[in-house]
């Protein structure tokens, strides 16, 4: 599903942030990607979602080369991406519900599509009863299943999450947690970028571990040793 050949990605001659990376990930595996600030998880999976090219190498996503993709054919390929972010970037004046029908509206799902997904999903995130809430009227945790479920609401192949705990007490942090794997397990790729120690080593799943720019490790069963 994810393949990366070699990768390289070098801002300025001072400042390599990814040195020859090299790792596939399979459909419906849950990856954690790891590393200290400045390691590369930010450039990584930018190059992955095609907003920074390559200096070197390729990014395959489910066989395309994803910086030979055309500026139109990016949006058609993100969709199949869906991508969660610590600051959670919902629209704050539109609901619950209306933030996750607009990423409908904006993949051309039709009125009817939307009337009975949305729903849906918010109950798969637990937040039927809040959809009409605006952001601010929800707490850090709501607003980041809000974002999960506008993430997955058009049935994308892979969940990107970039800290998506980041913000979050470790209670909530956890309940997000556990709602990724529930997605993973009803059949989409997770590859999430984390910091948390404790995240990592009570999963005990696959862990890539960058440091300086290159993948040090990569394990079945990893915890976080840095
Ligand atoms: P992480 O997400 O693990 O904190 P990043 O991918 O953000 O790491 O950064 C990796 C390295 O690349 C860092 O040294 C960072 O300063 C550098 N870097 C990231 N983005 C840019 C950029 N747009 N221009 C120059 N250097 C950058």
């Amino acid at each position: 599903m994810i393949y990366f050949d070699r990768v390289s990605k070098v801002y300025s001659p001072t400042s390599i942030a990814l040195d020859g990376v090299t790792f596939a990930v399979e459909p419906q595996e849950f990856v954690s990607l790891v590393g200290q600030s400045g390691a590369g998880k930010s450039t990584l999976l930018k190059l992955l979602l095609a907003e920074e090219k390559p200096s070197d190498g390729k990014v395959f996503f489910e066989s395309l080369d994803v910086h030979e993709l055309k500026k139109r054919e990016i949006p058609a390929v993100r969709r199949r991406m869906g991508i969660v972010f610590q600051d959670y970037k919902l629209l704050p004046t539109k609901t619950a519900y209306e933030n996750v029908a607009f990423a409908m509206e904006a993949a051309g799902k039709t009125e009817e599509e939307i009337k009975q997904d949305v729903p849906q999903v918010l109950e798969l995130v637990g937040l039927m009863d809040k959809a009409w809430h605006f952001p601010s009227e929800l707490s850090g945790g709501e607003i980041q299943r809000v974002a999960i479920a506008r993430a997955i609401v058009n049935r994308p192949d892979l969940v990107v999450a970039d800290e998506p705990t980041g913000n979050l007490d470790p209670i909530n942090a956890w309940d997000i947690i556990k709602l990724l794997e529930k997605i993973n397990e009803l059949g989409t790729t997770v590859m999430l970028a984390t910091h948390d120690k404790e995240i990592i080593n009570t999963l005990k799943r696959r862990v890539i571990t960058l440091e300086k720019g290159k993948l040090i490790r990569d394990e079945k069963r990893g915890r976080y040793v840095l």
